[in-house]
C-alpha cells in the first residue's frame, strides 16, 4: 500500500494546537478525510479521523454529546464526568473512524503527512497560494450528498449518516451529530 497525496489544509493562526487538517489517498484508489495535525509537546503529531462518542439521554433517549451538561433535547440534568476514562485517566470523547493497526503503518503515514504538512507551509508563502485540500472537497461532498439524496428516496426509512458540515468549521448542527454515530445503520452498510 503507498501513499499517493496528502493534501493539506492550514489552520490560520489560533491558540489551538490544531495546525491543519489534512486528507490522504492510498493507491490513487481511497481516500481517508479529516486526519489533523497536532502540535504537541514532543512535536508534531498526527490525529486520525474521529466521531464524538454519545449516549442517550435517560430521560427522553436523545443523543447526547458526552460532555453536554445537559439534555439537548428535554434539558435534563447530565453528568458531565459519564465518559469512560482511559488508562491515562483522561476521558474518552472521540473515536476514531479509520486508523493504522500496527505502529509501522502509523509511523508511514505520519512521516508523509508531516512532510506535506512543511512543505505546505512553504508554499503558502509564495504569492497566489491556493491551498487544494477543498476541491477535493466539493467533489466529495457533491457526490456524497447525491448518494445519500438517492438513498433516501428510494428506501423511505434508511436513517443516512447526515452530510458533513462545511469545511472548516467543524461544528455539527444537533440533528447532524444525533445520527452521526448510528454507526448500525451508517453510510457504508447502506451503499454495500
Ligand atoms: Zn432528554
Amino acid at each position: 500500500m503507498v501513499i499517493t497525496e496528502v493534501r493539506i489544509k492550514l489552520v490560520e493562526e489560533n491558540n489551538e494546537r490544531l495546525q491543519a487538517f489534512c486528507s490522504i489517498t492510498f493507491d490513487n484508489a481511497f481516500v481517508v478525510r479529516d486526519l489533523k495535525i497536532i502540535e504537541g509537546p514532543k512535536g508534531y503529531f498526527v490525529a486520525m479521523p474521529s466521531r464524538k462518542l454519545t449516549d442517550r439521554c435517560p430521560q427522553c433517549g436523545t443523543k447526547n454529546h458526552l460532555r453536554a451538561r445537559n439534555c439537548n433535547h428535554c434539558g435534563t440534568r447530565l453528568d458531565e464526568n459519564r465518559a469512560l476514562r482511559g488508562p491515562d485517566g483522561r476521558a474518552k470523547l472521540h473515536a476514531d473512524i479509520a486508523h493504522p493497526i500496527n505502529s509501522a503503518c502509523r509511523e508511514i503515514i505520519q512521516n508523509a503527512v508531516i512532510k506535506a504538512y512543511h512543505e505546505e507551509k512553504e508554499r503558502a508563502k509564495l504569492p497566489g497560494y491556493v491551498c487544494t485540500y477543498d476541491d477535493l472537497d466539493a467533489d466529495y461532498d457533491d457526490s456524497y450528498a447525491q448518494i445519500v439524496s438517492e438513498l433516501n428516496t428510494t428506501r423511505g426509512n434508511y436513517r443516512s449518516h447526515g452530510s458533513h458540515a462545511p469545511r472548516g468549521t467543524h461544528a455539527k448542527s444537533s440533528s447532524v451529530a444525533t445520527s452521526e454515530d448510528d454507526r448500525s445503520t451508517g453510510f457504508g452498510a447502506g451503499i454495500l
